[in-house]
C-alpha cells in the first residue's frame, strides 16, 4: 500500500530514497503557489494579510503538523529556520532552570551544537554545553544538567533515542527535555505529549515535504505556555503588534514565540504538503517504514558483503533511514545516482537512504538493492567521473 504516491510528483525515472534530506514536490504545490501568487498576492496585495489569512498561517500550519508529532492544537508555531527555532527553544528552557549544564550528544547535527554554543556564550553566565556519546546520555544526566537537548533520530545513521525514557530520566533529575524532530516528524511515530517532553523543534523540508528551505516549527508543552520566554522577541510575537508599543509584551501561548513576518509563499507550499499528510496515521507509516527497511537491509547485506550496516540493526532503535559504511561511499553514491537511485553521502564514509512509505514501496527498495549490487559487484564506483565532490553532498 502506498497511501499517497499520487500526491507527489516524484523525479521521473528515479527511485527517490532521499526524502530524509529533501522531500519531493507535492503534486498540488505548483497550482497552490500559482493561486497564492495570482489570487492572493496579485489581487489582494497587502489586504491578503487579513483576507487570505496570511497572518494566521504560522498557527494554522502548526495545528496541521501537531497530530503527526503527538501535539495538540495551539501548541505548535511555524516559521523561521530550525537553527533559529533551536536557539529559541533552548533559551526558553534555560529560563526555567538555574542549572548551567546543557547535555547533548556527539551524534547531534552540528548546527544544533553551534547554535547552543552560541547561545550559551551570549548568555555569559557560565553555562556549559556537555557533549557525550549517544549511548552515554542516560548516565550523564547528573544534577548539574538543566536541559537535555537531543535530536531524536541521528541524521547520519538513523539511531533513534528512546524519547519517553530519556525525558522521564531527565525529569527525575530535575532537568528539562528539548527534542529536535528534524528526522522524526513524518518519519516515526512521535508522541510529545505522551512522553511529557518540554520543548521540541523540527524542520518541514525533510520528511514533511514542505520544499527547499521550508519554515521550521517549535512546540512547547502547554504547562510552559504561561511563562514562555522568547529570546528573539520580534514584533510578531508581541500581544498587539499593530499597536507598535515601545516595550515588548509577549502574545499569550505559543504565538509569543513568533519572530518576524511569515514567509507566505513558502508556507503555501508547506500547506499543500500538509494536504498530502491529511488523515495519515503515523503508526501505519512507521510499520511500513520498518517493513521496507528490513527488506532493504536484508537485500543489501545478501548482495553486497563489502557494505557494513551503520544503522542500528534493532528496528526499535532505528528511525526511517538506513546507512551503510564503505571507504568509497561518495563514489558509490554517485554511481547509484547515475543509475537513477538517489540516496546521499554523509562524510566520512556513509551512504544513506531515506525510507519514506508515504510515496515509495517495495519496487523502489528492490531497485535500490539491485543497483547497489551492480555497483558493488562490478566495482562501478571506481570511475574518475564519480570522484569529485560537489559543494552540497
Ligand atoms: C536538517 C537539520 C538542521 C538544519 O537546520 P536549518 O536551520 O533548517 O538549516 C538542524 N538540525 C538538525 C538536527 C537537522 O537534521
Amino acid at each position: 500500500m502506498i497511501p499517497k504516491r499520487d500526491a507527489f510528483l516524484l523525479p521521473e525515472g528515479q527511485a527517490y530514497l532521499d526524502g530524509n534530506s529533501l522531500g519531493p514536490l507535492p503534486a498540488a504545490a505548483p497550482a497552490r503557489m500559482e493561486e497564492v501568487m495570482r489570487s492572493e498576492w496579485g489581487e489582494m496585495a497587502v489586504t491578503g494579510w487579513n483576507r487570505a489569512g496570511w497572518m494566521a498561517l504560522p498557527e494554522t500550519l502548526g495545528n496541521r503538523i501537531a497530530p503527526l508529532i503527538g501535539a495538540g492544537p495551539g501548541e505548535v508555531i511555524v516559521g523561521e529556520t530550525l537553527s533559529i527555532r533551536l536557539w529559541q527553544a533552548l533559551a526558553a528552557a534555560l529560563q526555567l532552570t538555574d542549572r548551567k549544564v546543557v547535555l547533548t550528544d556527539s551524534g547531534n547535527f552540528p548546527s544544533d551544537l553551534y547554535m547552543a554554543e552560541g547561545l550559551l556564550q551570549q548568555l555569559g553566565q557560565g553555562h556549559e554545553l556537555r557533549v557525550v556519546a549517544p549511548e552515554e546520555v542516560a548516565g550523564a544526566l547528573t544534577e548539574e544538567v538543566g536541559v537535555l537537548m537531543l535530536t531524536e533520530v541521528d541524521y547520519r545513521i538513523g539511531r533513534r533515542h528512546d524519547m519517553a525514557a530519556l525525558t522521564a530520566a531527565a525529569h527525575d533529575t530535575g532537568a528539562l527535555a528539548l527534542w529536535d524532530l528534524a528526522h522524526s516528524a513524518g518519519a516515526v511515530d512521535v508522541d510529545l505529549r505522551g512522553c511529557g517532553a518540554d520543548f521540541a523543534v523540527g524542520c518541514t523540508y525533510k520528511y514533511l515535504n514542505g520544499g527547499p528551505g521550508a519554515p521550521a516549527f517549535l512546540w512547547a508543552a502547554p504547562r510552559h505556555h504561561g511563562a514562555l520566554h522568547n529570546a528573539l522577541p520580534g514584533w510578531l510575537g508581541h500581544a498587539a503588534p499593530f499597536d507598535f508599543e515601545l516595550e515588548h509584551r509577549p502574545a499569550p501561548g505559543i504565538r509569543g514565540m513568533r519572530v518576524g513576518t511569515p514567509s507566505i509563499l513558502a508556507m503555501a507550499a508547506l500547506d499543500a504538503a500538509m494536504d498530502a499528510w491529511e488523515g495519515v496515521d503515523m503508526a501505519e507509516i512507521r510499520a511500513a517504514s520498518l517493513r521496507l527497511s528490513e527488506r532493504f537491509i536484508a537485500g543489501v547485506e545478501a548482495a553486497c558483503p563489502d557494505l557494513t550496516l551503520a544503522s542500528p540493526r534493532d528496528p526499535g532503535q532505528r528511525g526511517s533511514q538506513v546507512s551503510f559504511r564503505h571507504p568509497e561511499s561518495y563514489a558509490i553514491c554517485q554511481a547509484l545516482i547515475a543509475r537513477g537511485v538517489v540516496g546521499d553521502f554523509r562524510a566520512p564514509d556513509l551512504v544513506r537512504f531515506g525510507i519514506t512509505p508515504l510515496y515509495i514501496d517495495e519496487a523502489e527498495i528492490d531497485r535500490a538493492i539491485a543497483a547497489l549490487a551492480e555497483v558493488m559487484q562490478g566495482r562501478l564506483w571506481d570511475d574518475s567521473a564519480y570522484a569529485t565532490r560537489a559543494a552540497v553532498t
